[in-house]
């Protein structure tokens, strides 16, 4: 059966990569992010080694008429949606050292976009699911005590939404959640390098990840291979935190 599979912040990094592994495991694909150009050259570079269905939407998933849309629109042309990967995800990088006006910006655009925005797309979807799968991408960042509050919170809350997600949408949807640790994207690019240094020390694999090492496990997640696998958090983050 070939699926619908929805990734939303998909123009690069590691949705983009998941958007590739789900096009070589023979998915059709709706591609999200907030600037449609960008979602469209994600789409081409994947069709050009994968000739699928794509189509690429602008939509902030932080805004929920926006989200209402676009699921509506992909329902449309696309039909029932089998997987939903709630990947887009914002670093303000504000700590308490910046100026309150900033960081409460910073705060809030975190939440909106990682927590409240993989809670909207999921309601969304669910909707438009028979038996679906939902993917949360966390951070390592949301058990990890950090000096950037509004990303390690909503980070956290992605993780007990996952949780009661995979409660209240059982037994029709699994709902699973991946913690990548330090992966090479635009997003850890912007780290000082004395500061990646010392990260790397702390990590027994001795280097980032890659993020088609993290889009290898949502492949698996969102397969028939997994299907007794609901609620849980999985790391992607070379033994970089261990519960
Ligand atoms: P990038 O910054 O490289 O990519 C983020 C993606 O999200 C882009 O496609 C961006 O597109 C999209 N996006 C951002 N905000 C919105 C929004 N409001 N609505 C729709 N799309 C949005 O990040 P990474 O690939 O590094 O990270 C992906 C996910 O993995 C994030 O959730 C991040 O927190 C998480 N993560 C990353 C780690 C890392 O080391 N890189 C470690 C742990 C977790 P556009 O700007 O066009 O909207």
């Amino acid at each position: 059966m070939i699926r619908t599979s929805v990734i939303t912040g998909a123009s690069r990094g590691i949705g983009k990569a998941i958007a590739m592994e789900f096009a070589r495991r023979n998915d059709n694909l709706a591609i999200i992010s907030r600037h449609y150009e960008e979602a469209e050259r994600a789409l081409k570079e994947i069709q050009e080694i994968y000739p699928r269905l794509i189509f690429a939407y602008e939509c902030d998933v932080s805004n929920k008429e926006q989200v209402i849309e676009t699921f509506g629109k992909i329902k449309y042309t696309m039909g029932n949606i089998d997987v939903l990967v709630n990947n887009a995800g914002v670093n303000s990088r504000k700590t308490m050292k910046s100026g309150l006006d900033e960081r409460i910006a910073g705060f809030e655009e975190e939440v909106r976009t990682n927590l409240l925005g993989s809670y909207l797309c999921s309601c969304v979807a669910a909707d438009y699911m028979d038996n679906g799968s939902i993917i949360n991408i966390s951070s390592i960042k949301g058990k990890e005590v950090t000096t950037s509050p509004g990303y390690g919170a909503s980070k956290a809350g992605v993780i007990k939404l996952t949780k009661d997600l995979a409660k209240a949408l059982a037994p029709k949807i699994r709902v699973n959640c991946i913690i990548p640790g330090f992966i090479d994207t635009g997003m850890t690019s912007e780290l000082p390098e004395d500061k990646k240094q010392a990260y790397m020390k702390l990590i027994p694999a001795g280097r980032f990840g890659t993020v088609d090492e993290v889009a290898a496990l949502a492949g698996f997640l969102a397969s028939k291979e997994a299907s007794y696998i609901t609620g849980a958090d999985i790391h992607v983050d070379g033994g970089y935190y261990m519960d």
